[in-house]
């Protein structure tokens, strides 16, 4: 699959989108809809799964994008009925990078008392363990996915019936998720007890839909209801609405941050805030704390966009568009020479020359992992006579890897893990280089006081190395974890 970002393999990835619809005719398109919107949650493979009366469940798996599948009035009408689930996948643990279609979601058990289908976003920390209890105790693994353990753990629970299943099932999983499951009848939504991952509810005429961010509720035309709270459980019918259950030990929630940085598409809703509004917000703080004297706030586009121009504003250097994104970079071409294939960023990005001639730029970024092409604009904002380049990053440096459903780079190979904030300043040869603090990230997010030390609001393992859930398959193989202070 071609990466949809012109940064795809510079930057952290969300690896999951998921969606689903109970009450509506042909519920299978509106969910193919919502998929499509959380499409860059994911774009390495898609699956639907519906449920009708007469036709019993019916799935269909895909490598690619949704519009290239599941556009198809062929395809669709093999998914016929009120009631239909999905997910788009980058990919989680299992066969990173070589998927097969076994491992493209949403998952299928039959039980005793009938099927369920499940599609998760997050990541199990404990599903090493887990599988290798549940492969011991005789269940027969289909696929490479940590997910499947949901599955199987339902199978053997005695429960009679499904979403009760599920319940136990989830006790038993430690890390981030959030999870849309269908039985015959019923939608489920499930968020971990942390609340890691999103989820929201929305009501789409008399009937309902769960998905990951609220940008695809806008798309088929559904109402904004709420959040789906930390730890809890909804079962949904169409008849009698949604029922709130709460199956797991209440614990303060801590929400990924940088879903607010960056995951998100900034015309989703979380917490009642807009994420377009979030990241202008950032742009202002990291202009209080690390502003320059300059002649030009560019955004890197897209991601860095609200937050130039936050920065802009609240700093008063004139905002421009001083780098131009190619739009039409969804396939790649066929690079007939090594010299077109080094070009790589070029190929997505393009200067504009006569914006940054001569200028003092400043260069406003969401994040940086590796710092490759951060490297490489440079060089391209240089080559078009900037006079001075100063990076800007509006996330504080991603030091240490996530393990709760994000696609993070070993830690070694962060920036951030292996050098100073001037080390990498002069790594990437720019005139500057500030991050955001953490406190500041915290107070553009709307927490007035900043980060709490003792307790944090929000999960920012990736900056501060402090994990909610102890990663226990990754320092099993030998992760070393911060050391307490
Ligand atoms: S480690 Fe970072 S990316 Fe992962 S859930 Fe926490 S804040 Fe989000």
């Amino acid at each position: 699959m071609p990466p949809a970002h012109p940064f795809d393999d510079d930057k952290l990835k969300e690896e999951c989108g998921i969606f689903g619809v109970v009450g509506v005719t042909d519920a299978a398109n509106f969910v193919a809809l919502g998929l499509h919107a959380l499409q860059h949650r994911g774009q390495e493979a898609g699956g639907i799964v519906s449920h009708h009366p007469d036709h019993g469940f019916n799935s269909a798996r895909r490598f690619g994008y949704v519009r290239d599948n599941f556009t198809s009035q062929k395809l669709m009408e093999t998914l016929p009925g009120e009631l239909a689930i999905g997910h788009v996948r980058y990919s989680t643990a299992g066969s990173k990078g070589q998927t097969q279609i076994r491992d493209v979601q949403p998952f299928f058990g039959e039980f005793s008392m009938g099927g369920a289908a499940i599609a998760h976003n997050g990541n199990i920390t404990n599903a090493i363990a887990l599988r290798k209890e549940l492969i011991e105790r005789g269940s027969i693994f289909q696929s490479s996915s940590d997910s499947e353990c949901i599955i199987h753990l339902m199978a053997r629970s005695l429960q009679r019936n499904i979403p009760e299943r599920m319940e136990d099932a989830l006790r038993r999983v430690e890390g981030a998720f959030s999870v849309v499951a269908m039985t015959r009848t019923k939608l489920i939504g499930v968020r971990d007890p942390l609340g890691v991952r999103p989820l929201v509810l929305g009501k789409i005429g008399d009937g309902w839909a769960l998905s990951s961010e609220t940008c695809a509720l806008d798309i088929i035309g559904a109402e904004y209801v709420r959040e789906i709270d930390p730890g809890e459980m909804v079962v949904i019918t169409a008849e009698h609405g949604v029922e709130s259950i709460r199956p797991f030990r209440p614990q303060k929630s801590r929400f990924c941050i940088f879903e607010h940085v960056y995951f998100s598409r900034p015309d989703s809703i979380i917490g009642d805030r807009s994420v377009y509004e979030t990241r202008r917000q950032i742009g202002v703080e990291l202009a209080r704390e690390t502003p320059v004297d300059a002649d030009l706030v560019c955004p890197v586009p897209d991601s860095g966009t609200p937050a130039a121009i936050g920065y802009a504003h609240e700093s008063g250097i004139p905002y421009g568009m001083g780098i131009i994104r190619n739009q039409y970079m969804g396939r790649t071409f066929i690079e007939p020479t090594e010299q077109i294939r080094n070009m790589g960023v070029r190929l997505k990005l393009n200067v504009n020359r006569a914006l940054i001639k001569g200028k003092r730029v400043v260069l406003v970024d969401d994040s940086v992992v590796r710092g490759t092409t951060s490297r490489k604009i440079k060089e391209m904002i240089l080559d078009a006579g900037a006079a001075e380049v100063h990076f800007r990053i509006a996330s504080p440096p991603t030091a240490w890897p996530c393990f709760y459903g994000v696609d993070t780079p070993q830690r070694e190979k962060l920036l951030a893990a292996t050098m100073s904030e001037d080390e990498m300043r002069d790594h990437l040869g720019v005139d500057s280089l500030k991050f955001i603090s953490l406190d500041g990230l915290y107070r553009a997010v709307g927490e007035a006081s900043g980060r709490d030390a003792k307790s944090p609001q929000y999960c920012d393992a990736c900056f501060s190395g402090e994990y909610p859930v102890k990663p226990s398959d990754m320092v099993e193989k030998g992760f070393q974890m911060k050391a307490a202070e």
